[in-house]
């Protein structure tokens, strides 16, 4: 097997590297993304785009670069941006999800209007899907969205809604045909989140911070154009946007990395005098995962080769959400493990915490800071990995979707 680049992205590997050496330092931090970008981090989008480091495929009328797409400029670049540990441009619900979908499927009108301004992050976008009635069964929304003197009057409850507390617009998913069968009756809409009649309340999770919201409607009116594809299509459009956020959530790339920080984490943290990565069971445990990541590693070169040659994955590609989060959950359960009550819900954001809960005796200060608390650099703590199965698909529910039909079917 030759894992050795061709002339061509050896190039572009070069151009990059020259790109990264002279810029690298305007970039922010990596990680983040779960609060609106701040200008540095708009100012550092806008340089990628320049570059087509961003939006590389998006066609140019649309504020792309326009280039034709090629999955292995594609892993090239998003592997020397993590090499470099350089912040690769913003991957929020709007730029991973939303933009893909309506280059699919939306009006001229519609992708003129959306996609510049969100891959420029001026449009903050969150996903109104889940409700307190329905969340695997996505299906059986039950916001009611009725047509009226050219508006959609929209009625009803999302809950879990992430960055719904900033985000500027939201794609939303709701009845506009109640006694059509469930799957027949939705519409996507889209919609200001300043709509007068809207009420976004943040939740507080388990890890103290709030990320999510509930959403409340009451006749919030839409105007008629903002619908994807049609009335009753919204199943169809959902699934679009599906598609695109459990390849965003399944990434491989930040398997390494979480690896790498559990190896320090169980290096420093010491029971009875022995590092913990010195103590059988901790070891197997660590050991095993190993294997898993360099697993997932070879799964992901294995797609990349036949997107590569064209080639549909399938099944093969849609393991990558549940076999993604599975092995972040197992990661992470690691880590929980080690940290013993330190490793508590809130605790990644008391540094005091490190000391007073931690179950052996460790150095008297975390020895890279805060960082060992968070499995990648910004990604929060620890635990939030331990619930992200449930995005996008429950994983029980992705297992049933990945079943392959029987002949009967
Ligand atoms: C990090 C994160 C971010 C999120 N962001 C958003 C967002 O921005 N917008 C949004 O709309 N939603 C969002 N969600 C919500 C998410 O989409 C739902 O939580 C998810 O679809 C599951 O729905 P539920 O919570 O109602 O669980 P349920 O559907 O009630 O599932 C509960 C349990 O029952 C099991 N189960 C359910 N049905 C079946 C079945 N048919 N077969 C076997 N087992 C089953 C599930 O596996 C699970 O264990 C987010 C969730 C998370 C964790």
């Amino acid at each position: 097997m030759d894992l050795s680049l061709s002339a061509e992205y050896q190039a572009l590997q070069a151009e990059i590297r020259a790109f990264l050496a002279t810029h690298g330092h305007k970039s922010p931090k990596v990680g983040g993304g779960r609060k609106r970008p701040d200008q540095k981090t708009l100012d550092w989008q806008k340089t990628l785009l320049e570059h087509g480091y961003v939006g590389r495929t998006i066609p140019t009328e649309y504020g792309g670069a326009g280039k034709k797409p090629d999955v292995m400029e594609a892993a090239v670049i998003a592997s020397e941006f993590a090499r470099a540990n350089v912040y690769a441009g913003l991957t929020n619900q709007g730029v991973s999800m939303l933009v893909p979908t309506l280059l699919e499927v939306g009006t001229e009108e519609q992708k003129r209007a959306y996609v510049g301004p969100t891959i420029r992050g001026d449009i903050i976008w969150c996903q109104g899907y889940s409700e307190p009635g329905n969340g695997s069964d996505l299906a059986n929304a039950q916001t009611k969205g009725e047509l009226k003197d050219g508006f959609w009057v929209v009625n009803g409850q999302k809950i879990w809604t992430s960055s719904a507390h900033y985000a500027d617009m939201m794609f939303l998913l709701c009845r506009t045909e109640p006694d059509k069968p469930k799957h027949e009756g939705l519409s996507y809409l889209l919609l200001s989140m300043d709509s007068p009649g809207l009420d976004r309340r943040p939740l507080k999770t388990m890890t103290g911070r709030s990320e999510f919201n509930e959403v409340f409607f009451t006749d919030v009116k839409v105007p008629e154009t903002q619908i994807l594809v049609g009335r009753g299509k919204g199943w169809y459009v959902a699934n679009v946007t599906l598609k695109h956020e459990r390849s965003m959530i399944g990434d491989a790339g930040k398997m390494t990395a979480r690896l790498e920080q559990l190896i320090k984490l169980l290096s420093v943290t010491e029971v009875d005098g022995v590092p913990l990565i010195r103590q059988a069971e901790f070891r197997d445990r660590l050991l095993r995962l190993q294997g898993e990541v360099i697993a997932w590693k070879a799964h992901n070169l294995r797609l990349l080769t036949e997107a590569a040659q064209g080639i549909e994955s399938g099944v093969k590609r849609m393991i990558v959400k549940y076999g993604g989060t599975m092995l972040g959950f197992r990661l992470s359960s690691l880590a929980v493990d080690a940290l013993g009550s330190a490793g508590r819900n809130d605790a990644g954001r008391k540094r005091p915490s490190y000391r007073a809960g931690c179950r052996g005796a460790l150095p008297p200060t975390p020895p890279e800071g805060a960082a060992l608390w968070a499995p990648a650099k910004g990604s929060g703590p620890w635990n939030r990995l331990i619930w992200l199965g449930v995005g996008g698909a429950c994983s029980m529910v992705a297992t049933n979707e990945q079943a392959p039909p029987t002949p009967n079917q």
